[in-house]
């Protein structure tokens, strides 16, 4: 295939298909036309040569009707062009089902071949305007089938008799010719629905490979813009946090006030830029898991400084249990399962306004191990149970306002724990609370020393 430039994105548009389908059907009509004088030139000679030997009013009839035929189907391929092919292709339909009809019934014996012609228009009807137009093109073949029988047998119109050597060539000459047509309408269609194919294809990949491309370099973006966000921010809160200390000396109350507001907007910024410069790490497959022996006591004492202090501001309950039967040291990414664990546990205590948070660290099975956090707060619906892992994804809250946060929590949780080889799951319902649980195959560091 040669090469194409993609101009643009064939899925910007709501469907490339009706645009394929009608230039499709526009040089259908136009390869048809074109074959109307070699088709019909030989037809035409028999019947000058008939009408020079023994003249009748009936073949001089079916000359003109056939030099208008070719006319008709001219005016269609014209029609076609100016973009009206729905137009061009009734006119060239109907006008050769009649004139075939016509010619039929006026010489004596040619009605043996109407249903193969009729069948070629319909097949012809079917390309040109669909199935709806092959089943309008059907039912009036059908009609005018019957017509001309009727009009035959009951000799309503006096139909002109040749020599039946002569009738035998006609007919021969004409079925042949709806083999050969018919053979080339389907040449026709197979390669013209090829050819749509293989353009589609190459624009899909083209497409496809650039979306992954566009996908690369904005994760390759994000990974180094974020990392150049890090370095001044992670100053920011170390200075301020100093000043704060009064390392620098002592601080007015307004100051102090100040710069409390500066510290927790900079961790915010701090958090978001992390989520980001995870999610691009792992968009970019630069996310790496350390394994190593870890105590899942350390965990649970990480959890509860880190998120324990705001659920008790805000006056909920808040436990942490580990079972008794958890082994003491895993072989796992620490970090990574403790970021995990603080993003479903601080959305636990930031959507609960009343009631209790509890973190449960047990066993699953003798090969999975689970952290579960459940909380009383507002639940979630369970058409959005998937909704919540989508980047940059927040439920609005009844009253229609968001929560603080980046909508990017859930998502970074779920890509770790998926390669970690766990899942996350979810049981919630509105009003009442929900539960996270995240389940992770089992290395106990004495058994076994699995690399992730
Ligand atoms: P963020 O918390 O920064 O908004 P997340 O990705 O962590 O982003 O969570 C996405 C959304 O999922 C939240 O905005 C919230 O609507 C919903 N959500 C997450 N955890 C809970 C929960 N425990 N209870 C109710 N809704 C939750």
């Amino acid at each position: 295939m040669t090469e194409r430039e993609v101009t643009e994105n064939p899925f910007d548009n709501s469907s490339p298909f009706d645009a394929l389908e009608r230039s499709r059907r526009e040089s259908f009509l136009r390869s048809f036309s074109a074959t109307s004088v070699p088709m019909m030139s030989p037809v035409l000679a028999v019947y000058i040569w008939m009408f020079v030997s023994s003249p009748s009013w009936q073949i001089a009839l079916v000359c003109v009707l056939t030099v208008l035929m070719i006319g008709a189907n001219y005016m269609a391929s014209w029609f076609a062009r100016r973009q009206k092919a729905v137009l061009g292709s009734y006119i060239f339909l109907f006008s050769t089902l009649f004139i075939i009809g016509i010619d039929a019934v006026m010489i004596e014996g040619l009605t043996a071949v109407l249903p193969l012609s009729y069948a070629v228009i319909v097949i012809m009807a079917g390309m040109l305007l669909g199935s709806s137009g092959s089943i309008v093109i059907a039912t009036a073949s059908a009609f005018l089938w019957v017509l001309a029988q009727i009009v035959s047998e009951r000799c309503l119109l006096p139909s002109v008799t040749i020599s039946s050597t002569l009738l035998m060539a006609i007919i021969a000459v004409i079925t042949i010719m709806g083999f050969f047509f018919t053979a080339y309408l389907n040449h026709l269609a197979t390669k013209d629905l090829q050819g749509a194919l293989d353009n589609a294809t190459y624009d899909l990949v083209q497409a496809n490979r650039k979306l992954g491309e566009a996908n690369r370099l904005k994760s390759q973006f994000l990974a180094r813009t974020s990392h150049e966000l890090r370095t001044p921010l992670n100053a920011i809160i170390g200075y301020t946090d100093l000043t704060l200390r009064r390392v620098y000396g002592s601080l007015t109350a307004m100051q102090e006030d100040g710069l409390k507001r500066v510290l927790g907007n900079a961790k915010r910024l701090q958090s978001l830029i992390n989520d980001i410069l995870d999610l691009s790490k792992i968009e970019a497959g630069e996310m790496e898991l350390i394994a190593s022996p870890f105590n899942v006591k350390a965990l649970v004492d990480a959890v509860d400084v880190a998120v324990g202090e705001a659920a008790r501001k805000k006056g909920l309950e808040f436990s942490v249990s580990l079972a008794p039967d958890m082994p003491e040291k895993l072989i796992g990414d620490e970090i990574r399962t403790a970021q995990v664990l603080l993003n479903i546990a601080d959305n636990a205590v930031k959507f609960t306004v009343d009631g209790q948070v509890d973190i449960l660290i047990g066993l699953v099975d003798d090969e999975h191990w689970h952290m579960e956090v459940r909380d009383t707060g507002r639940g979630i619906a369970e058409e959005n149970y998937e909704r919540i892992f989508d980047e940059f994804r927040q439920l609005s809250t009844p009253g229609g306002t968001r929560t603080a946060g980046s909508g990017l929590g859930l998502s970074v949780a779920r890509h770790l724990v998926h390669k970690m080889g766990g899942e996350i799951r979810i049981d919630s319902e509105i009003g009442r609370g929900s539960t996270f649980d995240v389940i992770l195959p089992l290395w106990v560091a004495e058994k076994a020393h699995t690399q992730l």
